[in-house]
């Protein structure tokens, strides 16, 4: 087993807000050689770092629009988020929980503040995530997994570190997430001095968002927090030690290697999927949400 090479170390870039209600943070895709190509089977990383909401009558967010050809995957640190799709299904991401959202072939969803968490405002932390679907998986049923916090399996380290496996496998701990392609998502929470080990294929895309505090990595590397580290496709092993008390979202996932032709809400294999993914939205084929 060899050891996994650092390919960068990104700092946030300037937020933006997408609605009123997510000041994010995009890493990917960037510039900084970290295309969807790149990337693969990752998509799109909006990160809202902590920043806090004053209250409002009026919930925040984004409202109704489409999605096509990927899963869309929320995870909640801080704040709490109200969804509603035009498959059905909707509920409220709290802190702690994650929603794995199959657009597949096609939903409207909108995505507000929850009512009561607008009424109130605070600290509101959250990580969005696009995820590839191969083309074969592209014209599948939409449908949506909430992950509560409680359900999500545990791997201890020590009294007061663990490892959280929302998708994939950590020490023989799995994740309930169904996914189409083999993807290891963890939260790593650690307690300072902890060194957390990790494994993951050599060719796949492997990366790490430092939500809290800081960490070394490999022993030598210092990512502080809201920065993003991402492993070339090589080497196995690395560990995150913990400089302080700190959270790490960690993502590993096999590339799909299939054309990707994106635009907008839409991310499919060619430019005439997407001209027809297009087509049937203004024809209203991907239901009804008002
Ligand atoms: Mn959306």
């Amino acid at each position: 087993m060899a050891t996994k090479q650092i390919e960068l170390i990104m700092a946030p870039r300037e937020p933006h807000y997408v609605g009123d209600g997510f000041r994010v943070h995009n890493f990917i895709p960037s510039g900084y050689r970290m295309d969807m190509q790149r990337m693969d089977p990752f998509l799109i990383l909006d990160y809202n770092s902590k920043f806090h909401f004053e209250p409002s009558d009026i919930a925040r967010g984004v409202g109704s629009h489409p999605h096509k050809g990927f899963e869309t995957v929320t995870i909640a640190y801080k704040g709490r988020v109200a969804h509603t799709d035009s498959s059905g299904g909707g509920g409220v991401i709290g802190e702690g929980d994650v929603q794995w959202m199959t657009a597949a072939s096609g939903i409207l969803h909108k995505e507000f503040h929850e009512e009561s968490f607008s009424k109130k405002g605070g600290d509101f932390q959250m990580v969005q995530l696009w995820v590839n679907l191969p083309a074969k998986d592209k014209k599948s049923n939409p449908k949506y997994q909430a992950i509560k916090n409680n359900e999500i399996p545990v791997f201890s380290l020590n009294d007061q570190s663990k490892i959280e496996v929302i998708a994939g496998e950590y020490n023989g701990t799995n994740g309930k997430a169904s996914t189409f392609t083999p993807i290891n998502m963890l939260n790593a929470k650690l307690s300072k001095g902890t060194v957390a080990p990790f494994s993951f294929p050599s060719a796949f895309t492997t990366f790490l968002l430092v939500i809290e505090g800081s960490i070394k990595v490999n022993g030598a590397s210092e990512v502080k927090t809201d920065h993003l580290l991402l492993f070339e496709n090589n080497g196995e092993e690395f560990t995150i030690e913990a400089e302080e008390d700190a959270i790490v979202l960690v993502l590993s996932g096999e590339p799909i290697n299939e054309p990707i032709a994106a635009h907008g809400p839409f991310v499919m294999n060619t430019y005439e999927e997407l001209i027809e993914a297009f087509d049937d939205f203004n024809k209203g084929k991907f239901g009804y949400l008002d």
